[in-house]
């Protein structure tokens, strides 16, 4: 599978450290509000790729982190912690913020059909680990102590800016966010690993450490994490691509700098869901979340459809008018497969639809190309092979892709079949109905002699009989298949 890497800046050979397993971190959520539909576009997208990489014969085993602590509003270790922004926005403490918005955030992945990472670490369950890892750093000489906090020493790396090596300037601590910059730092990258000296005197959350009282920096948490999770060798990180700098860029410089040696091959980044306006935003405008979605009548597998008929490598747009055009090839998708008889597959249904499949597994080869392999599902419709071949090859597609669709169209199947069962009771009912009428003998008597009039051609006598029932409140209806009657 060929895999763009942030790293080399190349679409390369995805290999692994250890053939056929994959060690897949994310980069979790920050747990002090709902998830954006942006934040979960970039998951339904890392979610995709772990379920292709499964499909193609890889073991997966993936971790993430939860951010309850250490994230403040720049991610350049300044301005407002958000967790504690959170719990004073809501009157409640920290840990209430974090487990509510942690629930809401796996609620929402459901929805979208987003997997729950097998390992799902909450940052302050690792105080610990944070602690040894700063520790290591500091005796190494990568780290130091100013003005009460502890630093990384960017100094001491050959190489500090592994993603984008221009506009250095532009991407440096402080005039990328436009704060203020810290004083105690060495260097301007310099980032903090442990905070003792908080600038808010009512921090909720504070452990003890070596440096005295304080909390984590944000960077060291995926680091930890992952080493202690995952091992030594992780073969792919991945995050919104905000993440690439300065979050992802820290996380090597520590962990590369506690190792001794390389980390993690491959990074995966997502480009953003912006607005017509620009950034999505938690604050600003419209908060675009799941349930939004939901109350304005959007099934969330159509905004998880909506995401895959664009490359995670493109920027993405959302409007409504985008996702209802989504809607409308979600559903027509789901009603074609409606129409097909399902069968348990043959080998020759699943000979016929190999190559289908073999069309969508070169799609997604092709760096993840999901957008292709949305397309690789309407080859499969139209193709000319049994419904059972279609429905197979769908299947296995929809394992990856993950959008619902056989469960849909079973759905929509299942409601047809019961309408036209209702149909046909009604019909039959109201034939009954008639035939258990008393006057039924004397009317079918009266059709048959109109009928004999008819082919007879009297037709005055046919009318007659007619109108003489009419006066009795008989209508009678002429069809291809005979003449039936109602009453009037
Ligand atoms: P956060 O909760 O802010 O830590 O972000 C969670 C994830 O969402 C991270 O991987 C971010 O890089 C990603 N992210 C943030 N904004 C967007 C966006 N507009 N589009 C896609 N991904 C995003
Ligand atoms: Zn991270």
């Amino acid at each position: 599978m060929k895999l763009y890497n942030s790293l080399t800046h190349t679409r390369d050979e995805f290999v692994t450290h250890e053939p056929g397993k994959v060690t897949m971190y994310t980069c979790g959520p920050t747990v002090y509000h709902f998830a954006h539909i942006g934040n979960l576009r970039s998951y339904i997208m890392e979610d995709v790729l772990e379920k292709y990489l499964n499909f193609a014969g890889y073991e997966v085993k993936r971790a993430m982190n939860i951010t309850d602590v250490g994230h403040l509003t720049s991610d350049a270790d300044t301005g407002e912690d958000k967790m504690l922004k959170g719990a004073r926005r809501e009157h409640k403490t920290v840990m209430e913020i974090a487990q509510f918005y942690t629930d809401a955030f796996f609620a929402d992945c459901e929805k979208l059909h987003i997997k729950k990472p097998e390992i799902v670490v909450p940052a302050t369950s690792y105080i610990d680990h944070f602690i040894e890892m700063v520790s290591k750093l500091l005796e190494k000489g990568y780290a130091y102590e100013a003005g009460g906090n502890i630093y990384f020493d960017t100094a001491k790396l050959d190489e500090y800016y592994v993603f984008n090596k221009q506009n250095q300037e532009d991407l440096a601590v402080g005039v990328r966010d436009g704060v203020e910059e810290d004083g105690n730092k060495r260097n301007k990258c310099d980032f903090v690993l442990w905070f003792t000296k908080s600038k808010f005197e009512d921090q909720e959350l504070k452990w003890d450490s070596p440096w005295g009282v304080g909390y984590p920096g944000w960077h060291i948490e995926c680091s930890a994490i992952s080493l202690n999770t995952l091992g030594e060798y992780l073969d792919l990180h991945c995050g919104g691509i905000d993440n690439a700098f300065p979050h992802h860029t820290n996380e090597i410089a520590q962990s590369e700098a506690y190792l001794g040696h390389k980390w993690c091959s491959s990074w995966f980044h997502v480009l953003h869901l912006n607005t017509n306006d620009g950034k999505m935003s938690k604050s600003k405008g419209e908060f675009l979340t799941v349930s939004l979605l939901e109350e304005k009548g959007y099934d969330p597998l159509v905004y998880r459809f909506f995401c895959l008929q664009s490359h995670y490598r493109k920027a993405l747009v959302f409007s409504y008018e985008g996702l209802d055009n989504a809607r409308v090839s979600y559903d027509k998708l789901v009603a074609r497969l409606a129409e097909l008889k399902p069968a348990e597959p043959t080998a020759c249904d699943l000979e016929a639809a190999k190559p289908l499949i073999d069309r969508f597994r070169e799609a997604m080869d092709n760096d993840l190309n999901t957008a292709m392999g949305v397309t690789a599902l309407y080859d499969v419709v139209k193709a000319k092979i049994s419904d059972a071949a279609k429905l197979y090859a769908i299947a296995e597609m929809d394992e990856v892709l993950s959008c619902g669709l056989i469960a849909a169209a079973d759905k929509k199947r299942a409601e047809a079949e019961e309408a036209a069962k209702a149909a046909e009771a009604e019909k039959a009912a109201a034939a009954a109905a008639l035939a258990a009428d008393p006057m039924a003998a004397e009317i079918e008597a009266a059709i048959k002699e109109r009928a004999d009039a008819k082919k007879a051609k009297n037709y005055a006598r046919a009318d007659e009989i007619r109108k003489e029932l009419l006066e009795k409140g008989i209508v009678l209806v002429d069809t291809k298949d005979g003449t039936t009657w109602q009453k009037a």
